[in-house]
């Protein structure tokens, strides 16, 4: 990813909700290692655990923190987002000095002052106590090259370069700027920002399966699922598996279940239709509903399934391969959620590859 941004933009490493579930704390601290000294969380509890683990750099604040805990925002070094007007008031008002960047809302109407307020965005400019360290805005269509969606991508930073000019043009300093996250960089890659706010590719991963996108970047997924088989059975004909009895078998079978779950963050919709895993370098299909904390899988004719075999739900066994898009497509939603959503049960266990070339 930073190959393909200009040098002087530094990457701010989104690592909010978990490290989209691939755990803050030790993607952190690898990205540390790796020389990335900026990152986004969502909000202030996320911050807080990255510093009581000892995270260095600076560590920005995406969303909203109540005023009751704006006294940890000193305590734990961390960045607040300016979410709109009269949260800059309401920070003013404390009247201690605050590390802030500024939201603007240009067209994804979510958090941000509104880049047609001018004279807000300048009085928050003008608040004695906030140290101004960061604007920015957030694109909302940045991952479509449909000409419609690439005319408003064009108009949001249109609108926010105009409401730093005229900010400028009342004499405030114009501190250090950003708008892209992951589609940003790689579909507007010539945009000159100081940094860029990259999470989903940072994982490896698209938002969806043979996302086009303007460059292209190799990117290597950093998660893959594995389960146990719990137990292999055999099933006569006409029998069912799982919850309603809804899949029947339609010959002899052999099931084997596996120990993996909805509550584990598998979608229970994911596999209704065209659900499948890997075991033993072999795709099988998932049969029956995904229970809880349990799945079932048909191995009629794969040879040798074991109880304690390692089963992948995304990853490679061999020369086979399911991507997080894929399995997220298949439930109806993006690997953001997908990944974002694996459940805290299961372990995380964490391989340093060697550098890709
Ligand atoms: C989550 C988030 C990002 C990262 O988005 P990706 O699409 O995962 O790269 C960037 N900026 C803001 C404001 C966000 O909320």
């Amino acid at each position: 990813m930073q190959s393909i941004l200009p040098s002087t933009c530094k990457f701010m490493a989104v690592v909010k909700a978990n490290a989209y579930g691939h755990g803050d704390v030790q993607i952190a601290k690898e990205l540390n290692r790796a020389g990335i000294f900026s990152f986004a969380v969502a909000t202030l509890a996320e911050g807080v655990t990255l510093r009581k683990h000892g995270i260095k750099g600076d560590i920005l604040i995406l969303g909203y923190t109540h005023p009751k805990d704006i006294p940890s925002l000193k305590r734990y070094r961390l960045i607040q987002t300016v979410v709109d007007y009269s949260y800059a008031a309401m920070l003013e008002d404390i009247g201690e000095k605050i590390r802030v960047h500024v939201k603007v809302d240009t067209g994804m109407h979510r958090l941000g002052e509104s880049y047609s307020h001018i004279d807000n965005l300048k009085a928050i400019f003008g608040c004695k106590h906030l140290l101004i360290e960061g604007i920015y805005t957030h694109l909302s269509a940045a991952d479509s090259l449909r000409s419609s969606d690439v005319a408003y991508t064009r108009q949001q930073i249109g609108r926010f370069y105009d409401a730093i000019n005229q900010i400028s043009h009342s004499g405030y300093a114009i501190p250090r700027i950003h708008i892209q996250s992951s589609y940003g960089v790689l579909n507007y890659p010539e945009l000159d920002c100081d940094y860029v706010r990259v999470g989903i590719a940072l994982y490896g991963a698209y938002s969806h399966p043979q996302d086009q996108t303007k460059v292209s970047v190799d990117l290597l997924p950093v998660m893959a699922v594995k389960a146990r088989v719990s137990a292999v059975k055999e099933i006569p004909a006409g029998d069912a598996v799982s919850y309603g009895r809804d899949y029947v078998a339609s010959r002899p079978m052999k099931i084997a279940v596996v120990a993996i779950g909805y509550a584990d963050g598998l979608p229970r919709n994911a596999l209704d239709s065209q659900g499948q895993v890997l075991i033993h370098g072999h795709r099988a299909p998932i049969v029956g509903k995904i229970c809880m904390d349990q799945l079932m899988i048909d191995v009629t004719d794969i040879p040798g399934v074991a109880q304690g075999d390692t089963v992948t739900i995304w990853g490679q066994d061999g020369t086979e391969q399911i991507t997080a898009e894929q399995v997220a497509a298949n439930s109806n939603t993006i690997t953001n959620e997908l990944v974002s959503r694996i459940g805290s049960r299961l372990e995380r266990v964490y391989i340093r590859h060697k550098q890709a070339k």
